[in-house]
């Protein structure tokens, strides 16, 4: 992420430098051709000037005129001028490529450094939070089963461990967010589509039989290079939430295509889809489209996409998304060839 920004920074700094030294030959070369004909003409005008005004005409000189300065020789230092400044243009091209590199490195060091330490405490807190979740989480499901326990008492407990539950969905997703935004982590190594579709699909099965949706598989197999275990989870996370946001009886479809530069794995549903006002922020941490969440009232804290998208990006592909709101979403998953067969 950060190198990226630093060359754009740093080409934003070569293009004012560059517009700075451009402007500054131009005027440079008009002014001193202007100025080298001016001195011409004033040298013309001189040595006319030294012949008598009243010098008959037929009385004046046949032989041609001879020049201080010959116009060959001016037309020869326009042309010198033009090559040394472009020489000058080039050499400063270069020296501010490397400056701007440096400069960019720095200027952005002190953001870098704190969105560092910014994903440090949210995974030391997250981290902090499990221990406490866990033993919460053990102890209600321990009480639980206390038969003596009251109807009431049950109620309570059975709604503190939902909202155990979701903490703990939280606290894990904000450990994985953090851990794919670091550059290592990913075990790249040659992996089966078919093979990660069918996990994935595994995962989210028994969610898809409550609801009656029908996973339709028409993927062509292709093998991809990157890192199994975080793939599988970006299909999880699209599958789940194709699940999650789709009225029963209805059907999601997997599919690819594939161009010279790209693979494109489609997961195509029929459920609630995103208003275009919510689709530009979908891939924003803690983002929730609004319409979905007030008609379907799904548990989630908006997390899933922006893990998917970082997974995605870490591989140097993209997610896209497509959708009528009422009719269905299509969720994208793009590939650069040069990491599939
Ligand atoms: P979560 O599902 O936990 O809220 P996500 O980051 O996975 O978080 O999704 C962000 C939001 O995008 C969701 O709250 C939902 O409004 C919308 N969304 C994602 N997938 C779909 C889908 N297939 N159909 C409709 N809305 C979706």
């Amino acid at each position: 992420m950060f190198q990226s920004a630093r060359l754009k920074l740093t080409a934003w700094y070569l293009l004012i430098i560059m517009l700075i030294s451009i402007s500054f030959s131009i005027a440079m070369y008009q002014l001193l051709t202007n100025e080298l004909d001016r001195v011409e003409r004033a040298q013309r005008l001189r040595q006319e000037r030294q012949l008598p005004i009243n010098t008959p005409f037929e009385l004046r000189p046949r032989t041609p005129r001879v020049f201080t300065i010959d116009p060959e020789v001016i037309e020869e230092t326009k042309n010198r001028i033009k090559v040394t400044l472009l020489l000058i243009n080039l050499g400063i091209l270069g020296l501010s490529s490397l400056a701007g590199y440096f400069l960019a490195g720095r200027t952005l060091k002190p953001i870098q450094m704190m969105v560092e330490e910014q994903n440090r405490f949210i995974t030391d807190a997250s981290h902090e939070l499990r221990t406490p979740i866990t033993s919460l989480k053990s102890e209600i499901e321990v009480n639980l089963r206390d038969r003596k326990l009251k109807r009431e008492a049950k109620k309570v407990l059975q709604s503190n461990l939902e909202d155990v539950n979701r903490l703990q969905t939280l606290t894990d997703d904000l450990i994985r967010l953090t851990q794919y935004q670091k550059t290592n982590g990913l075990v790249i190594e040659k992996v089966s589509l078919s093979e990660i579709i069918k996990e994935a699909v595994s995962k989210v099965l028994n969610l898809a039989k409550v609801k009656k949706i029908a996973i339709k598989d028409q993927i062509k197999d292709s093998v991809l290079e990157g890192d199994k275990k975080s793939l599988t989870e970006v299909l999880v996370i699209l599958l789940d939430n194709a699940i999650k946001y789709s009225p029963k009886n209805t059907t999601i479809k997997l599919t690819t295509k594939r161009n010279d530069h790209y693979l494109i794995i489609d997961i195509t549903d029929q459920g609630i889809g995103i208003d275009k006002e919510d689709l530009p922020y979908l891939f924003d941490r803690f983002y929730r489209a609004d319409k979905s969440r007030t008609k379907t009232n799904v548990a989630g804290y908006g997390l899933g996409l922006s893990i998917a998208k970082q997974i995605i990006n870490k591989h140097h592909g993209d997610i896209k998304v497509e959708s009528k709101l009422g009719k269905g979403s299509i969720f994208s998953i793009v590939f650069p060839c040069k990491h599939t067969s």
